[in-house]
């Protein structure tokens, strides 16, 4: 065990992705890097990252732009909460903390959007502090090479890898260390398939030795959900937005929203819509906003949600619901994910001002 450390930092730094946020000490850098990698690809990621980077160099460009022009760049991302959090928590920094960023993990923690997680990756990657980074890809690692049998849903289990870790961290290098356990997970010790005979730690390593390395780590299954597929269809009329109210017997009953098509499958893209027969759409529009279905999960339910904004001259007629002010949507209930929606199509640069 003691000389995993050495093993897998030799290992890194031989064979570790040369990727941008890696060669930077810069915390702003850093965060963003970790906020725009959470359930992003490095391919993908890597993209975003160079963009923000370059229009928001420094954090007070990040602060000092507007929520509007923070989406726009995050737009294709998903999950917009955390380009909010990025948002909010910047304008912090540099308002609050006389645009000091915090400089060690405690500090950290105290940003909007900043979990263990993050607060761990900053402080372990730009100030070398000795924390234990613990993503999906160590904790494969971690549970294989200790053969950790136990549900890695479960905290607990997490609690014991990230005790593991913590024992491990060779002090003053951990940060090499850190990276070169998610760099292991995410090249040599995959989820299928691991390349055991690549893998620096093999001769330490409990799955392997005794033939588990497709059973660990144990992953409990989650229960199944029913998957729908939510198009909805929202008509703007000068200054006023068409929703109907939901019937009893489903979710959000007594709710508002556009109009619903619930098909088999995510409409792809706005001709979906544009050629639904449910009724007579005019042929003409002023314009037309689309966002594509996006995945929204309930206690019980899948949900993929997509919303297509048409602006008409003219009220359709035979619909039944209700027309609302635009600066009225703020006060008609709705669920989050149907606020969400608007939200998210006034950022499309459209400057409706509903919410
Ligand atoms: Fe993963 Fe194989 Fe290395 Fe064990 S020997 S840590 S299973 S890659």
């Amino acid at each position: 065990m003691s000389q995993i450390p050495t093993s897998v930092i030799t290992w890194y730094k031989a064979h570790g992705r040369d990727l941008p946020w890696r060669q930077t000490a810069d915390p702003y850098h850093i965060w963003l890097s970790e906020v725009i990698l959470q359930q992003t690809r490095v391919a993908q990621g890597l993209a975003y990252y160079n963009k923000f980077k370059e229009i928001f160099p420094k954090i007070e460009n990040l602060a000092n732009a507007s929520e509007d022009q923070v989406l726009e760049q995050w737009q294709g991302l998903g999950y917009y909460s955390r380009a909010r959090n990025l948002h909010l928590a910047a304008k912090h920094v540099w308002n609050e903390l006389k645009g000091q960023f915090p400089q060690n993990y405690d500090g950290l923690l105290k940003l909007k959007g900043i979990g263990d997680y993050t607060a761990s990756a900053i402080a372990s990657f730009a100030y070398h502090e000795d924390k234990a980074v613990v993503d999906g890809n160590v904790i494969r690692v971690v549970a294989r090479l200790f053969g950790i049998t136990s549900d890695v849903r479960q905290g607990k289990t997490v609690q014991q890898v990230k005790k593991i870790v913590d024992e491990l961290l060779p002090k003053g290098n951990s940060y090499l260390f850190n990276q070169g356990m998610m760099e292991l997970g995410a090249l040599v010790c995959v989820p299928k398939n691991p390349k055991c005979s690549q893998c620096p730690v093999s001769e330490n390593c409990f799955a392997r030795r005794d033939g588990q390395t497709e059973e660990i780590p144990f992953k409990s299954k989650l229960k199944e959900k029913r998957i729908r597929f939510l198009n909805y269809l929202l008509l703007k009329v000068g200054d006023e937005l068409f929703m109907t109210k939901r019937g009893p017997g489903d979710i959000w009953e007594g709710l508002y929203e556009p109009i619903l098509f619930e098909d088999e499958r995510a409409y792809e893209d706005v001709g979906d819509f544009v050629q639904n027969k449910t009724f007579n759409l005019p042929e003409k529009y002023e314009y037309i906003r689309f966002i594509p279905a996006q995945k929204h999960i309930l206690t019980h339910q899948e949900l993929w949600v997509s919303i297509c904004l048409i602006s008409l001259k003219e009220k359709p007629k035979g619909l039944s619901g209700i027309w609302i002010k635009e600066n009225e949507t703020a006060s008609t209930p709705k669920s989050i994910i149907i606020s969400k929606l608007l939200s998210e199509l006034n950022s499309l640069q459209l400057h409706l001002n509903f919410n």
